[in-house]
C-alpha cells in the first residue's frame, strides 16, 4: 500500500504504525472484534482530513474513522485484512465557540462527551447528552452513532442536540454547515444524513451544539407498580403533571431488582414488600417553587403505583441509580445471556413485554427473562438469562433463533431492532431484513452516489 502520501499530509506526530499504539485502536470495546491496520492517521485539522480522504479515494484506501472506540457493535474497528487505514479524530479536540446567549457550542469531533459537559457547566449551561462512556466516547462518534443515554426522555437522542455540522464528503470536499440556526428551511436538512451513519457516508469534523439552562435540583424516586401497563399510564401522568419536568423514567422487574440485590454487594430492595414491577424516576424541579412529592403522593391515590420510596439525600439517591446501573454486572453472575436492546412505540411497551415473555418461556422452557428499560423513550432492554440447568454453549447456539423470535415481535408493533448503538457490523444482517425494501435501497442509493469507491468505513452499516 503507498501510505507515505498520507503520513506527509499529517506531518510525523500525526501517524503511528507502531503495534503497542495501534492495539488499543483496533480492539472493540467489549473485546468481541479485533481489526488490523497499517497505519492510525491522526489528523488536527479539517483540512488535514479534507486531504487525507482525498489521498485515500485517489488510491482507493478503506478509511475508518474512530472516536473513543466506546461503540459495541464492532464500527469503529478495521476489519482483518490490514488494507484499511484507522483516521482518530482524537486530535481534533477543540472548542471552537460557546455562546451563552445562543444556548449553542461549536465543538470538534474528538471532543470527549465529559469535557463539553463541563465547559456547558462553566458557562452556566446543560449540553444534556449523558451515558456511562462519557469519559472516553467523542462527540463525533456520538453523533455517528446518534446515541442516546440516560436524558433522551427530556431532552432526544444525539440527533436532536445538532445545530450544524461540518463533514468531510468520501470525495475529500467539505460540508461546512456549522449554522447555530433554530430555524433553517434552506433546502435538505443534509446534516441528517451523517448522523446516524456510522462514518459509512462521510467524516463529522466539527458539530454545532444545543445548550439548555443548567438544571435545577434533581429528586430521585422509586414506585413499586403492578404492570408495565401501568408504568405507562404513570408515565403520562407525571410528565403531564411536573409540564415534562421528568428526567429519566426506568422500568424493572421484580426478576431483575432480584438479581441486583443477589449479586452486587452494598445494594438492598428498597420496599419491604415485593412488587411485580417498579419504576425508578429522576425529576428535576426548581426548589424554591416545585415539589414532586404531591404529585406522587396523587399517582398513588388514584392508582397509577402501590407504593414510593423518596430518595432524602445524596446517599439515597445513589442507593437507588446503583440498583438500575447495575443490571448488566449483577447478570453475569446467572450465567449465559442473550441480550436486545430494542424499541416500540410508548404505548406498546407492555404488550411488546407481554408477548416476548410468552414467546421466550414457551420456546426455551427455564429460561428467564430479565427486561428492564427506558419506558419513556419506548425503549427496553430485553434480556434473556440462560435456563439454570443448561450449559452456557447450547443457550448461546439459540442467539439468532430467539433473536428472530423477540424481532419479529418488536416488527408487528412498529419497533425497531436497534434503539441504541448503531448497526456496525453486529446487526448488519437484521437491517437488511428490518428495513427491506424502498427503504434499504435508497440507503445503498445514497452510499453508492457519495461514496462509489466504498472507501468510508467498508463493509459496516450496510
Ligand atoms: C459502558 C458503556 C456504556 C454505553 N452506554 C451507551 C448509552 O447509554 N447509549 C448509547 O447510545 N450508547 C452507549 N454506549 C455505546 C457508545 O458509547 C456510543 O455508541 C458512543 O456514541 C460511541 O462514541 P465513540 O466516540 O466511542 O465512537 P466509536 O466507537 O469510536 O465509533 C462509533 C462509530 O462511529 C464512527 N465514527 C466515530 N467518529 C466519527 C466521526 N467523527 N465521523 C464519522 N464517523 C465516526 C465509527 O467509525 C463507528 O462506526 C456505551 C458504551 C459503553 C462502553
Amino acid at each position: 500500500m503507498q501510505l507515505d502520501g498520507l503520513k506527509n499530509i499529517v506531518g510525523d506526530n500525526g501517524w503511528t504504525s507502531a503495534a503497542d499504539e495501534l492495539q488499543p485502536h483496533l480492539t472493540e470495546w467489549r473485546g468481541t472484534w479485533v481489526g488490523k491496520t497499517p497505519l492510525m492517521l491522526m489528523p488536527t485539522s479539517t483540512d488535514e482530513v479534507a486531504r487525507l480522504v482525498a489521498e485515500c479515494a485517489r488510491l482507493k484506501i478503506g478509511l475508518v474513522p474512530q472516536g473513543g472506540n466506546t461503540g459495541l457493535c464492532g464500527g469503529a474497528i478495521p476489519d482483518d485484512s490490514g488494507q484499511q487505514v484507522l483516521l482518530s479524530l482524537q486530535r481534533m479536540n477543540r472548542i471552537r465557540s460557546l455562546s451563552a446567549d445562543n444556548f449553542s457550542m461549536i465543538a470538534e469531533a474528538g471532543c470527549v462527551l465529559s469535557d463539553l459537559q463541563e465547559a456547558a457547566s462553566k458557562a452556566r449551561r446543560l449540553f444534556p447528552l449523558s451515558l456511562a462512556a462519557e469519559g472516553s466516547c467523542q462527540i463525533g462518534g456520538n453523533l455517528s452513532t446518534n446515541a442516546g443515554g440516560v436524558n433522551v426522555l427530556r431532552y432526544g437522542t444525539a440527533r436532536d442536540q445538532v445545530l450544524g455540522l461540518e463533514v468531510v464528503l468520501p470525495d475529500g470536499s467539505v460540508i461546512n454547515a456549522l449554522r447555530e440556526l433554530r430555524k433553517d428551511t434552506g433546502g435538505y436538512d443534509l446534516k441528517q444524513l451523517f448522523i446516524g451513519s456510522e462514518g459509512t457516508l462521510g467524516i463529522i469534523t466539527a458539530a454545532a451544539l444545543r445548550l439548555y439552562p443548567a438544571l435545577p435540583d434533581r429528586r430521585t424516586a422509586m414506585l413499586a407498580i403492578d404492570s408495565p401497563q401501568q408504568a405507562v399510564a404513570l408515565l403520562a401522568f407525571l410528565r403531564e403533571k411536573t409540564l415534562d419536568q421528568l428526567q429519566a423514567f426506568e422500568l424493572l422487574s421484580e426478576l431483575t431488582l432480584q438479581i441486583v440485590c443477589t449479586h452486587i454487594s452494598g445494594t438492598r430492595r428498597p420496599f419491604t414488600e415485593a412488587a411485580p414491577w417498579y419504576v425508578l424516576l429522576d425529576v428535576a424541579l426548581d426548589p424554591d417553587y416545585d415539589n414532586i412529592e404531591p404529585a406522587l403522593i396523587q399517582a398513588l391515590e388514584r392508582g397509577f403505583a402501590n407504593d414510593v420510596v423518596i430518595a432524602k439525600n445524596d446517599s439515597e439517591q445513589a442507593a437507588l441509580w446503583r440498583i438500575r446501573h447495575s443490571v448488566s454486572e449483577a447478570q453475569k453472575f446467572e450465567g449465559a445471556s442473550l441480550k436486545h436492546d430494542v424499541s416500540v412505540p410508548i404505548d406498546c411497551i407492555a404488550r411488546f413485554i407481554e408477548a416476548a415473555t410468552v414467546a421466550v418461556e414457551t420456546h426455551w422452557p427455564g429460561s428467564r427473562v430479565v427486561a428492564f428499560g427506558h419506558v419513556g423513550d419506548g425503549n427496553v432492554h430485553f434480556n434473556v438469562s440462560q435456563p439454570p440447568d443448561w450449559p452456557a454453549p447450547r443457550f448461546l447456539a439459540e442467539r439468532a433463533r430467539l433473536a428472530a423470535r423477540v424481532h419479529d415481535i418488536v416488527a408487528s408493533l412498529g419497533g425497531s431492532f436497534s434503539a441504541e448503538h448503531g448497526v456496525g457490523v453486529l446487526k448488519k444482517g437484521v437491517l437488511a431484513e428490518f428495513r427491506a425494501g424502498a427503504e434499504i435501497k435508497l440507503m445503498r442509493a445514497l452510499k453508492s452516489l457519495l461514496d462509489p469507491d466504498n472507501i468510508m468505513n467498508p463493509g459496516k452499516v450496510l
